[in-house]
């Protein structure tokens, strides 16, 4: 049988195991340390940034994936040079790699964005600022995750600090919009993509809390035009393996790319209990190319929560006596991993034939796990 590798020792990859475990697949984790959420797949301790830890691990298996998008280009260029298969190939990975660069390249296929501009000195950004309503929102093209990277601006003094690492950053519009969405894709290296329904993902403090699927009112149009948009990024960059594309609705109706992952994504949780194939089982049938899943929903509505903080004394597991006897119906995800301040360290999900006790049902078992100062 075919092992996978996966670099990031996170629920990401924490979450492949199952799926490895009922296809019979073996799935080797690099991580950086033995205490990670993944740690229970053979794991190998090492840095996804250093190039002989990475070929260490990389010659033990047959096809490379990942937990996350933070391995260098270098590394993963001599990966490929001696022979080995890591996917999504490197080509693709950099525009989830790389915002600016994603932006660049997604104007070339003429898709729907936010307006943008390349900024390297204040002057770039005044201009930008006074093109845009005098309020925009700045990021750094590389390194950001939850909101960490993204901040509103109305000055260049507010980014100094990143002007002066002499790295271009991303500018973009103050989009105004009515909500954000998610479009999950697979692909393959024989070219079959398949879609799961679009879906609304709730932010706060640039996290996302609660994903429902699919994203109310969005059949017709809004589901067609998500779905179109994720096939052109993902057949344009040739990814091979799970592509999120997060998008904003505006409040005129227009749909616009935000940012790309290509691996399993926090709006594709959902698919773990609701959908016939999950995302990570199709991550592995993809990076393997095998033929997809089918991506179709059990139920009417599915909706996630995601455990963000946890109990500020314990562990998660402390509270399932009470949540397991109180929502039975709830499917509950562990990370194992220590609950601290804002930190996801689980998720739940719920599904049904009607919407608003789905979300009831997600929230309250939810609920069992936060504690309200760590939330
Ligand atoms: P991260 O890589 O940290 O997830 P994102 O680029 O997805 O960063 O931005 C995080 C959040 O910030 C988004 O989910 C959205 O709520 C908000 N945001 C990002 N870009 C814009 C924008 N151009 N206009 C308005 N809000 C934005």
């Amino acid at each position: 049988m075919p092992t996978v590798g996966v670099i990031g020792g996170g629920q990401l990859a924490r979450m492949m195991i199952p799926a490895a475990v009922n296809l019979g697949l073996e799935l080797r984790v690099l991580a950086e340390t033995a205490g990670e959420s993944a740690a229970m797949a053979v794991t190998s301790i090492g840095s996804h940034t250093s190039l002989d830890d990475v070929l260490a691990f990389a010659e033990t298996v047959d096809v490379v994936t990942f937990d996350h998008e933070h391995v260098p280009q270098e590394i993963l260029r001599e990966l490929v040079s001696r022979g080995i298969r890591v996917r999504p190939a490197p080509d693709a990975l950099l525009y989830a790699q790389d915002k600016l660069l994603m932006r660049e390249k997604l104007a070339e296929f003429g898709l729907p964005m936010p307006e943008w501009a390349r900024i390297e000195k204040a002057a770039d950004l005044d201009a930008f600022l006074a093109d845009n309503g005098g309020r925009v929102v700045v990021k750094t093209a590389r390194g950001g995750y939850d909101g960490k990277g993204v901040r509103v601006v109305s000055s260049a003094a507010e980014i100094e600090d990143w002007l002066a690492l002499g790295e271009p950053l991303l500018a973009e519009e103050l989009v105004e919009f009515q909500r954000e969405l998610a479009q999950l894709v697979a692909r393959r290296d024989s070219g079959e993509l398949v879609a799961w329904p679009v879906v609304e993902s709730i932010q706060r403090d640039g996290v996302c809390a609660e994903v429902i699927a699919p994203a109310p009112d969005s059949e017709g149009r809004v589901a067609d035009v998500a779905a179109q948009i994720a096939r052109t990024v993902a057949e344009g960059l040739g990814v091979t393996g799970v592509l999120a594309v997060e998008l904003f609705q505006t409040t005129d109706q227009r749909l616009l790319i935000n940012e790309l992952a290509m691996r399993p994504h926090n709006t594709g949780h959902w698919t773990q209990d609701a959908a016939v194939t999950s995302q990570f089982e199709q991550h592995l049938r993809a990076v393997l190319d095998l033929p997809l899943g089918s991506t179709d929903a059990r139920d009417t509505w599915a909706v996630m929560v995601n455990i963000l903080g946890g109990p500020a004394e314990g562990s998660l597991a402390d509270r399932y006596p009470h949540a397991f006897a109180d929502q039975p119906a709830v499917k509950v995800h562990n990370y194992g991993k220590t609950p601290r301040p804002g930190r996801k360290v689980g998720h739940v999900n719920a599904y049904g034939p009607d919407l608003t006790e789905t979300v009831v049902l997600a929230r309250a078992a939810a609920a069992y796990f936060q504690e309200q100062n760590l939330g």
